[in-house]
């Protein structure tokens, strides 16, 4: 492990606070240093306050922001004076701590301070750095690691025995390190935890830490257990996805909400999951104290899995308190599942947070690797996973979060989805929290949303395998399908029957009417597995009601499509599955009409552009996004009680009323 200081970067940041920044953007460049949010570092300054005071602040890293991209406003100014006889009480709850921490800083805006604050506060160096580095997890993850620990750093380091992240912790560091400490003391090690260092300069407390990780990396290398063997195994492709939504369903079913579930099969994942030791390595407990594993039996796949759940890291702790959706860590359910066949599942209410928990494990896998190349991996007693689960602390933020929004941890289909009203459908989904899956023929639908929980593929839904290809895509990405909106279509000019050629009628059919019920087919053995039941929602047509002459294809496909829905809500029911039917008119917002037909169109009524977009009883314009709110509150609660239904979206039609 290298320094990362460079003298020209340095000089761009200014004061104690400035260079605070700098190198704690330095530890957050490592990501096997810090991850997500992990780890945290501090500055002791001197300053004067509005009424001449001089005041002894702690600057420490607050919630929220991670090291990587830390700057000054993410430290949190504590009055040290009041830190240090805190540090002299017997015991301080967590709610308490938390309380007291926030009420002692000097800036109202300044984010919650770190759970590790009062522990910065007493290490008695101007500053004070803390990672949960893997090579020091590696070691102290082992039956001998606090002896290896000694052999590594002899009076380098104080040696801390695992306590929970809190009150408890820093009243222990308070009690040994001034015993342990010598003049040879640069930093501290936390068993199972992490590791702090400490000194006069932002450099050397940065560079004390960089010298002690390469220790315990050094000390890994000679014993064979630094270097992993890279994994070439090979990923089969077969069709897994209704085994991936099965999974999902009992996940969700653990957690009693629906789950966001991203399936990892690259080399290394799979490897760790088929290791013939998975069971006993995976199983001794948490890696670290921001992991919780359980095992998990899971009957509807047949096997046993190992679960893994990062309960309550420091990453999600320092989220919950900012996060409007409570983080549901409470819940049974395992965050991480590994399996010989699926590879590495990984588990969130949001796409953000499974992605989250896929960084933590492939952390974790190098951890326990290591480990028990130096001899065996073994994790914290199980009581203190009892007492991460019932940590007050994370009790008090859950009851404080707020609603989660309606679709989180589901997961839905649009066809149709690069224009109009497909698009429309696609943004209500993703403003309700749903992770959206946008199929169009489109190539550019890739690239439509640049966001973690928005998946384009381009799709001709008229080819069954590219129907099959793309759910097998979707599951794997996001875990299962909870809602499908049916909306890809074609509007073919005008033709009368007597001009109709068979090629355009089958052109018609074959996008309008064929590709719907081959969907409707591909999805029903996963909408059946939807945690809170499937819900579909099909964009009909007024046409259906009223048809126009020269459309016969058109009217025709979107009858027969009603009449397939209305059948499916029969079949279905009973699964648990409901759809309903959208019938829009006059939406003009779409690729279909351009300014030339519209002119043309109002034309030839004699009528205005603004009349014509306007010809209905309550004469007003239907837009796409009026369409693409309609369906997606049609899959909401409101619809719970409705299956079968045609819901027309057109203005009022003085032919269909
Ligand atoms: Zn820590």
């Amino acid at each position: 492990m290298q320094s990362l200081w460079n003298e020209q970067e340095a000089a761009l940041f200014q004061g104690d606070l400035g260079l605070r920044v700098y190198t704690s953007r330095l530890l957050g460049r490592d990501k096997s240093l810090v991850l997500h949010g992990g780890g945290n570092t501090s500055v002791k300054v001197r300053a004067r306050n509005l009424v001449g005071d001089e005041e002894h602040l702690l600057y420490v890293k607050g919630s929220g922001w991670d090291l990587e991209f830390i700057e000054e406003a993410g430290f949190s100014p504590v009055r040290m004076a009041h830190l240090l006889k805190l540090a002299q009480l017997k015991a301080l709850s967590d709610p308490q701590m938390v309380n007291e921490l926030v009420t002692s800083l000097t800036r109202a805006s300044a984010p919650a301070p770190s759970v590790e604050t009062i522990l910065h506060a007493l290490l008695p160096h101007k500053y004070v750095d803390h990672t949960h580095a893997d090579a020091v997890l590696s070691i102290t993850n082992t039956v001998d690691g606090p002896k290896r620990i000694a052999e590594i750093y002899g009076n380098q380091a104080v040696v801390i025995p695992y306590v929970m992240p809190g009150f408890d912790l820093a009243r222990l560091c308070a009690e040994l390190f001034p015993v342990q400490a010598g003049p040879q003391t640069t930093g501290m090690v936390l068993l199972n935890h992490g590791i702090f260092s400490f000194g006069a300069t932002a450099r050397e407390s940065y560079e004390r830490m960089i010298h002690l990780v390469d220790l315990a990396e050094r000390y890994l290398a000679g014993k064979k257990a630094w270097h992993l063997a890279s994994a070439t195994t090979s990923v089969p492709a077969s069709s897994q996805r209704i085994e991936i939504a099965t999974l999902r369903r009992e996940v969700s079913k653990c957690a009693a909400l629906p789950m966001i579930m991203a399936t990892h099969q690259n080399a290394r994942a799979t490897a760790f999951a088929r290791r013939p030791d998975l069971a006993r390595i995976t199983q001794q407990g948490p890696a670290t104290p921001d992991h919780v594993i359980r095992t998990k039996r899971l009957p509807m796949l047949g096997r046993d899995v190992a679960g893994y759940a990062p309960a309550y890291g420091e990453y999600f702790k320092q989220q919950a308190s900012m996060a409007k959706e409570p983080k549901t860590m409470l819940d049974a359910a395992p965050r991480v599942v590994l399996d010989r066949d699926l590879g590495m599942c990984t588990v969130g209410r949001s796409v953000k947070d499974a992605a989250i928990v896929a960084d933590l494990y492939h952390r974790t896998m190098d951890v326990i690797e290591r480990a028990t190349l130096l001899g065996g991996y073994q994790a914290l007693p199980a009581k203190d996973i009892f007492d991460v689960e019932y940590w007050d602390l994370e009790q008090a933020k859950l009851r404080k979060a707020g609603a989660a929004p309606l679709f989180a941890g589901e997961v839905a289909i649009v066809t149709g989805a690069a224009s109009g009203i497909g698009a429309a459908c696609v943004a209500a989904l993703l403003k309700r929290g749903a992770a959206v899956v946008g199929l169009d023929i489109a190539p550019g639908i890739a690239g439509q949303h640049k966001r973690a929980d928005f998946l384009g593929i381009q799709c001709d839904v008229t080819s069954i395998s590219g129907i099959t290809d793309a759910l097998e895509t979707a599951v794997r990405t996001y875990g299962g399908l909870d809602i499908l909106i049916l909306n890809a279509g074609v509007f073919p000019g005008g033709a009368t029957i007597a001009t109709l050629d068979d090629k355009s009628w089958r052109t018609v059919m074959n996008i309008n009417l064929d590709a719907n019920l081959a969907l409707l087919r591909e999805c029903y053995p996963l909408l059946k597995l939807a945690p809170n039941g499937g819900r579909i929602a099909a964009i009909g047509s007024r046409n259906v009601a009223a048809p126009g002459p020269g459309a016969a294809a058109y009217s025709a496909s979107k009858a027969a499509l009603t009449q397939i829905a209305r059948v499916a809500a029969l079949e279905w029911g009973a699964d648990n599955i409901r759809i309903n039917i959208l019938h829009p008119d006059a939406v003009f917002d779409t690729a279909l009409w351009s300014a030339d037909v519209l002119a043309e169109r109002a034309a030839h009524y004699g009528i205005s552009v603004e009349n014509y977009k306007k010809r209905n009883v309550l004469k007003t314009e239907i837009t796409s996004r009026d369409v693409g709110e309609l369906a997606a509150e049609m899959c909401g609660p409101l619809f719970a009680k409705t299956t079968g239904a045609q819901v027309p979206i057109d203005g009022g039609s003085e032919r269909t009323i």
